[in-house]
């Protein structure tokens, strides 16, 4: 009776892939939500086998290919799903259009047998330049289609689905090497680069090291107040903890741009244009309560800042394409500095969560991007707003290796 029920079970299983679906060369179940004639395939496979960005966050699912990003609201609903085109839920997983997701991606697409086939487009790298930036390196790479790309170690960049690179002299200190995936390319450089997506084309930025730059980026302004509690707004003490912050690290040398330094709104775009080049963007917030968390994943940044800047997100693709290419930093890099601020709150006699939500990187590049929600009781005095900013700017300083080892120290 149990292997009865246990073929049923599996029966069961099965009979919810309607169809296969062919990823690259892997192959996978598709499922017609709905009742409909519309393919659907499991988003976080897709996104893996191919090489693509992924996020899912908010209620909605975001693949990404260089600059451009698919995004789907999802459905717990398989006629919903189908009549909108969105994601659909099902198995705790996210599975989207097949047909939509190529579309929008620029993906190779087509019927098999029956079988819906998706695969990254060929990319051949037409054109490379090396461009002296203001005392950093910048090189600029040119595809005949928008390329997913990730950085490896600081000197090697993995340019997925390309398959085609120019020859170099055997003396360059440039070389290219074909992988399975795509194509390695070897830099000279070995400081960590951050990466810039425009359309057809990947800018690998090596900042100067005489120039180090930190973004602080107080939240809300204008009429956007933010909480408020008591006859504290957020909008006055994230830019107060911010102006100290920024005299300080002034003091020390670092290049300081602040996205609002006085009571004013600022655009989503404003704010996405000011992180594109920097080594750390630091974004400040506070909440009801006591509670300290940052968040170390960039994606949750930028989602908040697109979730606060809907209108501009369904209006203006480029925009959206601008904060996604722009706001994101190598996992390791943001989770070490986010680690770092805890450690230095904690030395302060603060608690601070450090979030870490298991999702996939949508790209990578050397910016340590956190965003940090203070309690605005912990903000409510003057000492408390420099207790934070010393700490941040601890932070900075041993990120940026400015770090003087503390007399006596252990390390
Ligand atoms: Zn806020």
């Amino acid at each position: 009776v149990r292997l009865i029920a246990l073929l049923l079970t599996l029966g069961l299983a099965f009979a919810q892939y309607e169809n296969r679906l062919l990823v690259g060369s892997s192959e996978f179940g598709a499922i017609y939500p709905g009742g409909g004639r519309v393919a659907y395939g499991p988003a976080q496979d897709i996104a893996r086998v191919l090489g693509l960005g992924y996020l899912e966050a908010s209620g909605k699912v975001y693949l990404s290919l260089g600059a451009k990003v698919a995004v789907f609201s999802i459905s717990s609903q398989g006629y919903d799903a189908l009549r909108y085109r969105n994601a659909y839920r099902w198995r705790a997983e996210a599975w989207v259009p097949v047909r939509e997701l190529a579309k929008n991606l620029e993906l190779y697409y087509r019927i098999d047998y029956g079988a819906p086939v998706i695969a990254l487009n060929p990319a051949r790298l037409l054109e490379m330049q090396r461009v002296d930036a203001g005392g950093g390196l910048r090189y600029i790479i040119r595809f005949d289609r928008d390329v997913q790309a990730r950085v490896i170690t600081p000197n090697r960049i993995a340019l997925i689905g390309v398959n085609s690179v120019p020859d170099v002299a055997p003396d360059s200190p440039i070389s290219f090497s074909q992988e399975s995936w795509g194509a390695e390319i070897q830099l000279p450089e070995s400081t960590q680069p951050s990466l810039l997506f425009l359309p057809r084309q990947l800018v690998i930025d090596y900042p100067g090291t005489a120039q180090r730059r930190v973004v602080l980026d107080p939240g809300h302004g204008g009429g956007d107040t933010g909480v408020s509690v008591s006859g504290l707004s957020e909008k006055d003490l994230v830019l107060s903890v911010a102006k100290r912050l920024e005299k300080l690290l002034k003091a020390k040398g670092l290049e300081v741009i602040m996205t609002r330094n006085r009571d004013t709104a600022v655009p989503l775009k404003a704010r996405a244009q000011y992180a594109s080049s920097t080594d750390i963007f630091i974004s400040l917030h506070a909440v009801p309560g006591d509670r300290v968390q940052i968040y170390s994943y960039p994606e949750v940044q930028t989602l908040r800042l697109i979730e606060k800047g809907r209108d501009l997100f369904l209006k203006t693709p480029e925009a959206q394409q601008a904060v996604l290419g722009r706001y994101v930093a190598a996992p390791g890099a943001a989770t070490q500095f986010a680690n770092s601020i805890s450690e230095n709150l904690a030395s302060a006699g603060v608690v601070a969560n450090v979030s870490q939500d298991a999702v996939y990187v949508l790209s990578q590049s050397g910016a340590a991007a956190v965003l940090m929600e203070s309690g605005i009781e912990r903000l409510r005095t003057p000492q408390a707003r420099d207790q934070i900013a010393n700490a941040l700017a601890q932070s900075v300083y041993a990120y940026l290796g400015l770090e003087q080892p503390a007399p006596g120290g252990t390390r």
